[in-house]
């Protein structure tokens, strides 16, 4: 029994490995690699890409798991038995020819609608979307669900999760958003976010971010910062974690906020248990969780009245001519200005929400064959508009703002929105288990509450999936009450709302 273990156990840390690879491969491809070179690298990226998809539906694998069909009782070798069985089972119900056509229209795909979304041309995308959808509902089909296809999407990045779940939590959000983003709209009162857009010189917001990141405890001998068009983290061993962040010199919170927002998902992934990497035991939960962290620090840490306490007049004195004039509290409701817009990645921590339940409810339309992909634009106006209360003027700005769906990622869009329930949720415990935070954050002490999310969420791996983490982390199942109330009651002062 042991020996049957051992040997897939072998098997996986390869392929994990492997996996690692592609990986860095990509992070070299975003962050260093001159741009002759995108040929090869789509080579290189292919034929490990191949190795990995090869091993994880090999006889081997499946001849492994085959022989454990028991549970050991060791939750580790469990752990990693049923994770592995899990990414097995999926993998090889989708047969290889689909997975190399969902490739290859993925990259046209790519091509058409980075085009598209340049002239704000939704037609000319709408042939390689159709084709898309099409293919995934094929996968849906292969890997079967219970209720709705959409439901096979969503599990591949938020395991456990399903389609009914979401909907009942989105629909609570949404109750409870909508009101106060009108409430917001026509509040007397408003903070200055202008502040924010005057001249914050870039080795000066360089020099910050790298303080901040080292005072959140991001260890550097274990981890990388560097610059890339579009911020991301990774790298799948605690040893060597890369994030990237972008600068821009009339905005200070993409540098300051993003730069906090991955440095909490490279905190995940240095807290991830070392002994057990390249296993299902030392990954992340899923993408809600690994969002859960990077949200945390972003907002609940990064925007709150503690945090800024006690870095306001170290930020002040960093740039004297952007913020000599600005009191502490105005930057506060600067940093928290609420404000409907058209694009999801600037949107503010109230309206980012609605941005999701509309993606969320138009693609579930969409892979259920209700709504066709000619009609996306209309609906998504429509939509937009109940929700947010104001209408793109192209799509441009509208659906075609996102690369998710060119990538044929249906299901991945309500991870974000988890993340954020996820993550008040788990602030809301940590508060309970340390009655002191909002001090020791003034304080200056961000030790605290990463030793609290080591203990309690880091260190578990796979062990549980989300739903289980959350309830097992906060003693209740995942809900929007604790996000409702942190967000109804930061805005309130800001806004003057009773
Ligand atoms: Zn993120």
């Amino acid at each position: 029994m042991a020996s049957a273990y051992e040997a897939l156990l072998e098997f996986v840390r390869e392929t994990g490995q492997l996996a690692a690879i592609q990986e860095l491969l990509d992070w070299d491809q975003q962050v260093c690699m001159p741009p002759k070179g995108v040929h090869a690298r789509a080579e290189q990226v292919g034929l490990v890409a191949g190795l990995v998809h090869e091993r994880l539906t090999s006889p081997r694998m499946g001849d492994a798991l085959a022989a454990l069909t028991e549970p050991t009782g060791d939750p580790v070798a469990d752990t990693n038995i049923r994770e592995t069985r899990r990414a097995y089972d999926r993998a090889v119900k989708v047969p290889g020819d689909l997975v190399r056509e969902i490739a290859r229209t993925s990259a046209l795909a790519h091509e058409a609608w980075a085009q598209a979304r340049r002239e704000s041309d939704f037609p000319t995308f709408a042939p390689f979307l159709e084709r898309l959808v099409d293919l995934r509902r094929r996968v849906a089909e292969c890997i079967g669900y219970v209720v709705e296809p959409y439901d096979a999407l969503l599990d591949e990045y938020e395991p456990g999760m399903s389609t009914a779940q979401v909907a009942e939590l989105f629909a609570a959000l949404r109750r409870g958003l909508v009101p106060l983003v009108q409430a917001v709209a026509g509040a007397a009162r408003r903070p200055d976010a202008s502040i924010l857009t005057r001249h914050y010189p870039i080795d000066a917001q360089r020099e910050l971010v790298l303080e901040i990141s080292r005072a959140m405890g991001f260890d550097f001998e274990a981890g990388r910062m560097d610059v890339s068009t579009h911020p991301f983290t990774s790298g799948s061993c605690p040893g060597d974690v890369r994030l990237t962040t972008r600068y821009d010199d009339h905005f200070l919170p993409s540098a300051l906020f993003g730069a906090m927002h991955e440095v909490g998902h490279g905190l995940y992934q240095q807290g991830l248990p070392a002994e057990h990497v390249f296993t299902p035991m030392g990954a992340s939960v899923s993408l809600g969780i690994h969002e859960s962290q990077s949200r945390m620090w972003e907002n609940l840490v990064g925007r709150s009245a503690a945090f800024w306490h006690c870095w306001y007049a170290d930020v002040q004195r960093r740039f004297p001519d952007a913020l000599a004039d600005v009191g502490r509290e105005a930057f506060l409701g600067a940093v928290n200005a609420v404000s409907p817009s058209f694009i999801r990645v600037e949107a503010d921590e109230v309206t980012y929400n609605l941005h999701i339940i509309l993606r969320f409810e138009l693609e579930r339309e969409i892979v259920q064959g209700r709504l066709a992909v000619a009609d996306i634009p209309q609906a998504w106006n429509a939509k937009f508009t109940e929700l947010l209360g104001v209408t793109p003027p192209d799509d441009r700005r509208g659906c075609l703002q996102d690369i998710h769906w060119s990538m044929g990622a249906f299901g991945y869009f309500p991870t974000y929105a988890l993340g954020n329930l996820y993550a008040a949720q788990f602030f809301s415990a940590a508060r309970q288990a340390i009655p002191d935070l909002d001090d020791r954050v003034a304080g200056g002490d961000l030790r605290t509450l990463l030793d609290w999310l080591r203990e309690n969420i880091h260190c578990h791996g796979q062990r549980y999936r989300a739903t289980e983490l959350v309830e097992k982390v906060t003693g209740q199942p995942l809900r929007v009450g604790p996000f409702l109330d942190y967000v109804r009651g930061k805005m309130s002062p800001f806004y003057g709302l009773r």
